[in-house]
């Protein structure tokens, strides 16, 4: 099983106006709610693929009970640690085109739910083979956080795949547990290795994964959006190139890339089944409108077009 984490869940409220007048009422008639934030829409990715996955994290109040609802609808199975505080509302209204977003940063937890989360992911870690941590920290939680994740994982031989950004990231790159894999974008890259890069050459992907923050990180996957990824598995590179395709909503398609490896890494594919995989899954979520959507019926057409080159 694959369990993943999402430790500041949201109800993700979409709002489409014809225009946003400011200092005025602007009345609504098509809303969209759904369980968000990036945990969420990796295990939705996962689901997709018909292997057995979990969901964890915190959640709480009225909105955690929508997250609740809005899983079962879609029989994802969820077992999160349950507080008192609401969960956060993250609010995108789409205009002539534009996407204006209003995210709430969710509730301040304290050291009291640090350690019960702490409790309640390890009594999870029985049966699960893969860990996948998405996204960022409630509000009070410390930066060092996913260390401690990664840490008890590696008391269970089960491999961690972390896809954060900013200090969180960092902090975890720097400690003496690490991840077993990372899928930086091209921004998360630059944060980590403090240097430009040029994406169109494979001298410069090289030299930045060979940076040192990077050493003990056996597998490495740097999306890039339209132009497929780059990759390291231990000390092989590789160039992965996808084809043109009819972007839609190209939100959270690193997620779903995310979730394609978690699922390749648990059914022990070789690395270039596991790319192919990732980057079909990545695709597939920026051809739909809807967030965290794929539709694997058009899977193996684009499968076949992604290509894999050892450099
Ligand atoms: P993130 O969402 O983390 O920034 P990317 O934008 O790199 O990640 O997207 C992850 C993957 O999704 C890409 O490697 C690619 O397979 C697919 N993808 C994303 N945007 C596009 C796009 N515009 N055209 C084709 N594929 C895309």
């Amino acid at each position: 099983m694959i369990l993943t984490i999402t430790m500041n869940p949201s109800v993700d409220i979409s709002y489409s106006l014809d225009k946003l007048v400011i200092n005025d009422v602007n009345r609504v008639s098509n809303t969209r709610k759904t369980a968000g934030g990036k945990g969420l829409n990796v295990t939705r990715g996962i689901n997709f693929s018909n292997i057995p996955v979990l969901a964890t994290g915190i959640i709480g109040g009225t909105t955690g009970k929508f997250i609740q609802e809005q899983l079962d609808e879609d029989n994802i199975a969820y077992n999160f640690y349950v507080t008192q505080k609401e969960s956060r509302n993250c609010i995108a209204i789409l205009h002539q085109g534009n996407q204006t977003e209003i995210l709430e940063a969710g509730p301040r937890l304290d050291n009291d739910d640090v350690e019960q989360f702490l409790q309640h992911y390890k009594k999870l870690l029985n049966h699960v083979k893969i860990i996948t941590i998405s996204g960022s920290l409630p509000l009070g939680f410390p930066v060092n956080f996913y260390v401690n994740l990664i840490e008890l994982a590696s008391e269970y031989q089960i491999p961690v795949l972390l896809d954060s950004s900013g200090q969180m990231l960092l902090t975890t790159l720097k400690s003496q547990y690490k991840p077993y894999l990372i899928k930086p974008n091209q921004e998360e890259l630059k944060q980590i290795i403090q240097m430009d890069i040029d994406v169109n050459d494979s001298h410069s992907l090289i030299k930045a994964l060979k940076h040192d923050s990077l050493d003990d990180i056996p597998l490495i996957v740097i999306s890039l959006g339209k132009n497929g990824a780059f990759a390291r598995c231990f000390n092989h590179y590789y160039q992965v190139s996808i084809p043109k395709i009819n972007v839609v909503n190209p939100v959270g398609s690193g997620d779903i890339t995310l979730a394609g490896l978690a699922v390749s890494l648990h059914e022990n594919e070789s690395i270039e089944v596991m790319l192919k995989r990732a980057m079909t899954m990545g695709m597939l979520n920026a051809m739909e409108a809807q967030t965290g959507f794929v539709n694997m019926n058009n899977y193996h057409e684009y499968y076949q077009q992604v290509e894999i080159k050892e450099i």
